[in-house]
């Protein structure tokens, strides 16, 4: 079962962007986080990948600054690979 800290760390990666995964294995392959599902309806972070993840999100809302200016939370590329799964 995820501890405390695995859900508050999946809700933070919720936040920052939504899980996408390639519908079969449940990794989203944005963050490298698991996920509940292999339909990656939220981030349920490995125990194991906690202080990977949290690094990984410190360095994302560096950049995350940078994208928003732009008047996108995804980056261009990502988000097409994503809808290319039919994820939504
Ligand atoms: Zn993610």
């Amino acid at each position: 079962m995820a501890s405390p800290e695995a859900l508050q760390l999946g809700a933070r990666l919720d936040e920052h962007h939504l899980p996408e995964t390639n519908g079969r294995i449940a990794v989203c392959r944005r963050c490298g986080g698991r996920t509940d599902s292999p339909l990656g309806r939220k981030h349920v972070p490995d125990e194991r990948q906690l202080a990977r993840t949290i690094a990984w999100l410190d360095a994302q809302s560096r950049i995350g600054r940078i994208a928003r200016v732009n008047g996108s939370t995804d980056r261009p590329g990502a988000a097409e690979v994503g809808r290319g799964f039919g994820l939504r």
